[in-house]
């Protein structure tokens, strides 16, 4: 029997004759990632879909009342790494109504203040990992002086 490989775990399942589109073997972890995966596209390509989930997202909010502000408390590491996503979301989102003087669309999450000095702060990034669920990465990059290049 003709095996392929998970999109998930890598590993090889048997390839079902019936399920010709199967692209993840049964691991659960594997059948939630095409679930994910499936939710994803279906969010990306139907605004029916999307305008569903959204209310069905507020709903679920208003009857659970401090739930988000509790689950941030508890999950330091998960409320920063959504921060550091969103800035970059605001980045990649400009709208046109909004964007202000300087060409800057609006960010939602607040920023660092910019160290005073002689060497200037040219801009400040993330590295976030695509792939792998590795922590993402701040980096600041500096202006040299001009006696240093
Ligand atoms: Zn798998």
């Amino acid at each position: 029997m003709e095996e392929i490989q998970c999109w998930h775990c890598g590993d090889l399942f048997p390839k079902s004759p019936r399920h010709k589109e199967q692209y993840y073997c049964m691991k659960p972890t594997c059948r939630m990632a095409r679930k994910a995966a499936w939710k994803r596209k279906k969010m990306k390509e139907d605004p029916e879909y999307r305008l569903n989930q959204k209310l069905s997202n507020k709903k679920w909010a208003e009857a659970n009342p401090g739930y988000w502000k509790e689950y941030r408390r508890r999950n330091p590491e998960k409320a920063e790494r959504n921060r550091i996503l969103q800035r970059i979301r605001n980045r990649r989102r400009p709208r046109r109504s909004q964007i202000d003087a300087r060409g800057d669309p609006p960010l939602i999450a607040k920023v660092d203040a910019s160290i005073s000095g002689k060497i200037k702060v040219v801009g400040e990034f993330y590295m976030v990992p695509v792939i792998a669920k590795v922590d993402a990465l701040k980096v600041y990059i500096y202006e040299i002086p001009t006696p240093y290049q």
